[in-house]
């Protein structure tokens, strides 16, 4: 039996970090044996919000390096590029054209990004959900691994299918979310969720310096003043941050010792710091070396282009038949 197909995308921000890892790529490493993937860097994406011209192909390139740095591996699931494949733009017009703009406009994202950007209020704002939809229904996907942040933008997907489905005969499946476990990762301020625009994060390729400052200065548990008092892991960044990478007794010992006074928090971040480091080392050498072969990480999304633009190709065909954009 053949496996069943999985899209996701990511917006080309350039830099990866560990909220971003153990939030969504983490899985979509993890899921590439049981599942037919197809993973892009969603370019077109980017510039729904304000974005510069001359540093988004850095970017893009870094996303593609830092996917494949993250685990994708090339020979099990495809990694290409939104803006090589045209049939995405495409369909998105044709979803444009059956989404309701009441269910447009609703979307918590428009009004989020709406007011982050006020003087970057764009049609392609307001549509990109149907772009979003189009990136899951070219490539007729079964299911998309997905956030609690965008379940509502798979359910408009899903009703998209579905009108589509009623007014031109069945054709698209109703993808199925791919719930996992992602642990929620809070920025260094403890806080916020981690994000690179809130500057709270930890890049999944940091140096080994800079990830040394950036765990000694994080916040902890504010209550615990002095070394004496008692602190409390259950809502110290830290403590979260142990879960990820350190070992079971060790994350139980400092829980125990934490509640107890029995160890500082200097102590519990300098551990933190030497779990992390060598967690993190293997990404970052992958990345650097990734970074002096940009030849090769171009060519894997061209080899991916040539797996999914027919697919892409035979969705649009089906699609413009079906709506009678095509001769008598
Ligand atoms: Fe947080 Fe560790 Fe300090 Fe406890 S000892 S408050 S877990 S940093």
């Amino acid at each position: 039996m053949s496996k069943k197909r999985v899209f996701s995308g990511i917006r080309p921000t350039g830099e990866i970090h560990i909220g971003n890892y153990f939030g969504a790529l983490r899985n979509w490493v993890e899921i590439q044996d049981s599942y037919d993937c197809i993973y892009g860097v969603v370019d077109y994406h980017a510039i729904t919000t304000p974005f510069e011209a001359e540093k988004l192909p850095r970017l893009t390139f870094d996303t593609l390096a830092a996917l494949l740095a993250c685990g994708i591996d090339p020979q099990k699931s495809a990694l290409m590029l939104q803006s090589d494949i045209k049939e995405h733009v495409e369909l998105s017009w044709v979803l444009s054209c059956i989404a309701p703009l009441g269910q447009m406009e609703r979307m918590t994202q428009f009004k989020d990004k709406s007011q982050q950007a006020p003087e970057y209020i764009n049609l392609g704002l307001l549509a990109y959900p149907a772009l979003m939809a189009a990136d899951i229904l070219i490539y007729r996907a079964d299911a998309v691994p997905v956030g609690e942040d965008q379940v509502q933008h798979l359910e408009l997907t899903r009703d998209l299918a579905r009108k589509f489905n009623n007014a031109y005969g069945e054709y698209f499946p109703e993808p199925e979310p791919l719930l996992t476990h992602t642990p929620r990762i809070m920025g260094l301020d403890g806080k916020s969720k981690m994000s690179k625009t809130l500057d709270n994060h930890i890049s999944l390729f940091e140096p080994a310096d800079s990830l040394r400052q950036k765990i000694m200065t994080a916040v902890t548990d504010e209550n615990r003043k002095r070394r004496s008092d008692p602190g409390n892991p259950d809502i110290c960044n830290i403590y979260s941050l142990h879960k990820t990478v350190s070992k079971e007794e060790e994350i139980q010992m400092i829980d125990r010792e934490c509640r107890t006074a029995g160890i500082g928090c200097v102590d519990c971040k300098k551990i933190l710091y030497g779990h992390m480091e060598e967690f993190l080392c293997p990404f970052r050498e992958k990345y650097q070396d990734l970074q002096k072969q940009p030849d090769t990480v171009y060519e894997i999304a061209q080899e991916s282009r040539k797996i999914c633009q027919p697919i892409a190709q035979e969705t649009m065909t089906e699609v413009r038949n079906r709506m009678g954009l095509r001769k008598i």
